[in-house]
């Protein structure tokens, strides 16, 4: 089975993902993270995405599409994939469905984590980062013991550059004109399950599994 995993920054995505590929034995596919990848290589297409990157847009549709492409064609699979981070919008959405069904392959499952736009914006601008280390903070869910300092190596705890309340609403108006319509989109194709996320992981890992045992994809 094919999952597409839909929620917006600071869902859980991610965390979800990991339980899932634990349990069904999927290949994650985290389109952000390859995206990044690619654009710490010396290349042509490096510089383009990291320039793309810095400047805070998104990479195009078909160049993202073709870099997927690529990656599952070196995965060497088109199945048992779950896919995070993509298809942010329809149009990429269309475009890969039109490709696997070229393969006979199809997405299967689209998971929606929902959680009300207020507790997204309060869980990213919470959010610090160690500077030294990079090690991760929520000041509301997991503040470190050390107070302002990073209680692993005491580095200063710092705000990610595009984590401040301003930068976290242009990219939660984007979720919302983009990716919305993506999750409207799958609904319409009787493949979405909405789930909500405004709950512990445990209890949402296991609505989740659930919901996929009762579609019969196990
Ligand atoms: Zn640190």
């Amino acid at each position: 089975m094919n999952i597409v995993l839909i929620g917006q920054p600071a869902s859980g995505k991610g965390t979800q993902a990991e339980k899932l590929v634990e349990k069904y034995g999927l290949a994650y596919v985290e389109m952000g993270g390859i995206l990044r990848k690619i654009s710490k290589e010396d290349s042509d297409l490096g510089r383009q995405i990291k320039s793309i990157i810095e400047e805070g847009k998104l990479v195009p549709d078909q160049m993202t599409i073709e870099i997927l492409i690529k990656h599952l064609e070196n995965l060497n699979r088109l199945d048992g994939i779950i896919f995070d981070g993509f298809p942010r919008m329809i149009t990429q959405a269309e475009a890969f469905e039109k490709y696997l069904a070229e393969k006979e392959k199809k997405i299967d499952l689209a998971i929606y984590l929902d959680l009300p736009r207020e507790e997204v914006f309060k869980r990213l601008v919470n959010r610090r980062l160690c500077e030294k280390c990079g090690k991760t903070f929520n000041l509301l869910t997991k503040p470190s013991q050390a107070g302002d300092l990073c209680d692993s190596c005491g580095g200063k705890l710092v705000v990610r550059s595009d984590e401040t309340p301003e930068k976290v609403n242009v990219r939660l108006d984007l979720f919302e004109q983009q990716t919305r319509p993506v999750i409207e989109y799958f609904a319409q194709k009787g493949i979405l399950e909405k789930v909500d996320g405004n709950r512990s992981i445990e209890d949402i890992f296991a609505e989740i599994a659930l919901r996929i045992s009762r579609r019969n994809l196990v």
